[in-house]
């Protein structure tokens, strides 16, 4: 707990106050205080400043009758400002309106001018670029990533990619914990442009989106989207027996197929029987129509559902019902146009041990003229570090 001899004051004597309605949380306005006006507002509970024009204390409210009754007064982790809640008799403003904080700065949309300098590579020439030192799926505290945007550029540049793409998880109203907040887009795109106009003579970054395909449609702005189906839809009066997900409005129920282990096999059960190829035949359906869906560049994880996979646990994947769900679910996404990515996180977390995705369904989709791209799907520093430094070297 601060004290009074704790407040740091600037060298004019005088500390910045904000004050907030105690009940609605609105900013009223903000007036400078001195030792003596803070003084004042501790023993009178008005709130009482310094005028910088007038050179005088006055008392909120001492002519318009609008005092400002002071709750709590509290200061800021370095002391210099001061948070005062009050209960206003009145409008903060001379202007009569309750906060002096009226005028909207019109804010540069991610489509202005301001930005287009750095996005000039896009995502067509850097799939074109022949080295392939390129990552275009990576995660960051956005979303589920355990590293800020910037963490993620700096390491992508010691490890000398030329080119990244950050893509976030899409907003998902029904599970709110892996994805970035609701409305979170425009903060997002602008930071990652940020990013990439200061990074530019050193590293292209792009600004993408991976579209959870239960999610709204995504915002403009973006410069690609990876489609991507975490998610199996069953009936809503599954949802407590498998542990899905329940949509805001109530009407749909999403199982995930990467949540958990346990969760998958409870999912399994409790809406398939467990029958788990019944299970992926549910996931290549949907995943079919991710493209259609998303609107999205680039198709993530085709086979995310083998994730819990490994050694054939819970199927066989050589079982024809398997690989016709999954040639059908390609078939479709095939004739999209859309690239593949060849995504290694399941490698890098442990659960698998080939690429998503399988050797056969990649073999498939070679010879029939997929496009590939490789990507980490890192969800740390160290995860891009494993993926493109030594192991791919
Ligand atoms: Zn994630
Ligand atoms: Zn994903
Ligand atoms: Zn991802």
């Amino acid at each position: 707990m601060a004290t009074i001899d704790d407040i740091k004051y600037d060298d004019k004597g005088l500390v910045p106050a904000v004050l907030i309605d105690c009940d609605t949380r609105q900013v009223l306005m903000v007036a400078w205080m001195n030792a003596e006006s803070l003084s004042i507002t501790l023993n009178t509970g008005l709130a009482t400043f310094w005028s910088r024009s007038r050179q005088e204390l006055w008392t909120k409210g001492m002519t318009s009758g609008n005092f400002m009754h002071v709750v709590s007064i509290t200061a800021d982790c370095d002391c210099d400002t001061l948070l005062v809640e009050v209960h206003p008799d009145g409008p903060a403003c001379h202007k009569g309106t309750v906060s002096c904080f009226t005028d909207p700065i019109e804010m540069p949309s991610c489509d202005d001018a301001a930005f287009d300098e750095a996005r000039t590579v896009k995502l067509a020439d850097i799939l074109e670029d022949a080295t392939g030192q390129f990552d275009l799926h990576m995660h960051t505290t956005v979303s589920d990533g355990e590293a800020s945007p910037e963490e993620m550029v700096d390491e992508a540049i010691r490890l000398g990619l030329v080119a990244i793409g950050i893509t976030d998880h899409s907003f998902t109203d029904f599970d709110t914990e892996y994805c970035m907040a609701e409305n979170a887009a425009a903060a997002y795109q602008a930071e990652l442009r940020r990013l990439a106009s200061i990074y530019k003579d050193r590293i292209t970054i792009l600004c993408g989106m991976e579209q959870d395909m239960f999610s709204e449609p995504a915002p403009s702005g973006f410069d690609y989207l990876i489609g991507s189906a975490h998610y199996v839809e069953v009936p809503v009066e599954y949802a407590q027996a498998s542990g899905g997900h329940v949509s805001r409005d109530g009407k749909h129920c999403y199982v995930s197929v990467d949540e958990t282990e346990d969760l998958f096999v409870r999912a399994a059960y409790a809406c398939f029987d467990g029958d788990y190829l019944a299970f992926a035949e549910a996931y290549y359906e949907t995943v079919s129509d991710v493209i259609k869906r998303t609107g999205a560049d680039i198709i993530g994880h085709v086979d995310l559902f083998s994730k819990y996979n490994e050694g054939n646990r819970y199927f066989d994947e050589n079982d024809p019902r398997y690989v016709r769900a999954w040639q059908k679910a390609c078939d479709t996404l095939l004739a999209t146009g859309a690239a593949f990515e060849i995504n290694q996180h399941g490698r890098s977390s442990g659960w698998r041990s080939v690429p998503y995705p399988a050797p056969a369904i990649y073999e498939y989709l070679r010879e029939r003229g997929a496009r590939f791209i490789t990507t980490s799907d890192a969800h740390s520093a160290s995860e891009l570090a494993s993926v493109w430094g030594e192991s791919l070297e």
